[in-house]
Order: C-alpha cells, then sequence, then structure tokens
C-alpha cells in the first residue's frame, strides 16, 4: 500500500494505533485486512513499516516491523511568518509551505491585517499540514505556531538566525546570502494585502530586518510566502 499515515501519538516500542478519520480511510475506503502492510509516521521523523494486527470499531492497531529514520527536511530551516491570507487561499498556503520544507508557520499580526486565525482556523490548519505530509512523503510535520507581532518574532532567537522583511522595493532576494552552517535558520516575514505600515518597516530594519524584494511585480500574500520558500528550498 502505497499511502501513508499518520499516527498521533508518538510511536514507541512496537506497536502503534490509528483512529479517527486515518482509520475510516484505512479501512473503510482502502478496504485494508489483517496482516496488511501499511506505511505509518508520527510526524517525528522517522517512519514506520506496520503490519495490521486488528481491525477494531473507528480504531486499527499494528505491530511495528522497521522504524526507518528518512530525513526530507530542507538544509535551511525556514520559519515563515505570514499575515494569513482567507479561505482558500490560507489551504493552499499550507499545502504549499510544508511540500517546499517550511519548517515553522507563524500567522503574523500586522497593523493592516485582516484575517485573524482564531482556535479552530489552527486546528484546520494543523490538518492541512498532515495531509500535504502525507502526500508530499515528509516525516516532520510543519510547525504551525500561536500567531505573533513581527517585534516578538525575534525574542530569545539565536544570533545567527537571519532576518528578512519581504516588501517591494527591497534589496533582490536574490542577492541575499544564505548561511550555508547546519544550523543555518532564517526567517521571513509576509506582510497583508495592505502591506507593511512604514512604521512597521522601520521598527523591523532598525532591530536588524533586511529588506527584500521578490521581483517588479506585486505579489499576493501567498505567492510571495511560497516564492521565498522555494528560494529557501534551492540549496
Ligand atoms: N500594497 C502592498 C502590497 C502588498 S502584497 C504594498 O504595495 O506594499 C502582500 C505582501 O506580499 C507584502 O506586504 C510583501 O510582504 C509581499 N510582497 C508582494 N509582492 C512583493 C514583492 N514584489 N517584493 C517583496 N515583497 C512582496
Amino acid at each position: 500500500m502505497s499511502e501513508r499515515f499518520f499516527v498521533a501519538t508518538p510511536v514507541e516500542g512496537n506497536s502503534a494505533t490509528l483512529s479517527g478519520a486515518e482509520a475510516h480511510h484505512l479501512t473503510n475506503v482502502l478496504r485494508a485486512s489483517v496482516s496488511d502492510l501499511a506505511t505509518l509516521f508520527d510526524g517525528s521523523g522517522d517512519e514506520f513499516v506496520a503490519r495490521i494486527r486488528r481491525i477494531g470499531k473507528g480504531t486499527v492497531s499494528f505491530d511495528i516491523e522497521r522504524r526507518r529514520s528518512i530525513d526530507r527536511e530542507s538544509a535551511i530551516a525556514l520559519t515563515l511568518a505570514v499575515a494569513l491570507p482567507k479561505g482558500d487561499r490560507q489551504r493552499w498556503l499550507i499545502e504549499k509551505s510544508v511540500e517546499l520544507g517550511v519548517a515553522r508557520l507563524v500567522p503574523l499580526f500586522t497593523q493592516r491585517g485582516v484575517a485573524q486565525p482564531a482556535d479552530a482556523a489552527l486546528t484546520r490548519l494543523r490538518r492541512g499540514v498532515i495531509e500535504a505530509s502525507k502526500q508530499c512523503g515528509r516525516n516532520r510535520l510543519m510547525e504551525i505556531a500561536e500567531p505573533r507581532r513581527l517585534d516578538e518574532l525575534k525574542e530569545n532567537s539565536r544570533s545567527s538566525l537571519q532576518c528578512l522583511i519581504a516588501h517591494p522595493g527591497g534589496q533582490p532576494i536574490s542577492q541575499v546570502k544564505k548561511a550555508s552552517t547546519e544550523l543555518a535558520e532564517i526567517v521571513a516575514a509576509i506582510g497583508p494585502e495592505g502591506g507593511f505600515t512604514d512604521e512597521e518597516l522601520a521598527s523591523a530594519t532598525s532591530s536588524g530586518w533586511a529588506e527584500i524584494s521578490l521581483g517588479p511585480r506585486i505579489l499576493r500574500v501567498e505567492t510571495a510566502a511560497i516564492a521565498v520558500a522555494a528560494w529557501a528550498s534551492l540549496a
């Protein structure tokens, strides 16, 4: 079976259990039976070859046959801090960010921001992360962090953190030199449809953020975010 299944509880030892929608999909849609093999992942970075031991009411239990460490992460840990767009554009942003290996997505509070995620929305975004990870083979989940303001993003960060703020007219991103150490970490902020205010830009640049441009056209929030993700994912 080529599909991958997400187990919400970290796998320890030789057994694992699927429940909820994942269990339903495996047994009712794919019609799996006892002794069939499936690939599981728990978001920790490993994946598991597992054999179905028992199919219960709403749960499937497995014997783990093999644990494999398969690292499909990018060399650079990118945090995207994004003033979230709405609805479908938000879903698209999550899916593509996961595919391009973004490590963390922080919904950004901005002065001109509109959509601000409530707890239910964050739960929906995290569900989107799992769906995209199943499909693209990623074994580590992109973190959806609690919403934050720009000035809170550098708190407690290492000095090696590279902070970029996307704004039309900044330095072309192609000229930014990516740090190439093993622990390279970048945080990139993307503003709302109305853009960052002068006050936000002045405060960011005075605390060490570099203004970067993504070309001569004005991009939608999610396009700008994905342009940065694609740039960071290529060595
Ligand atoms: N009206 C706004 C544009 C907002 S576009 C303005 O003129 O500033 C939404 C966000 O996407 C921007 O805040 C910026 O972070 C990013 N963005 C869009 N196009 C960009 C570009 N060409 N270069 C850099 N950032 C861009």
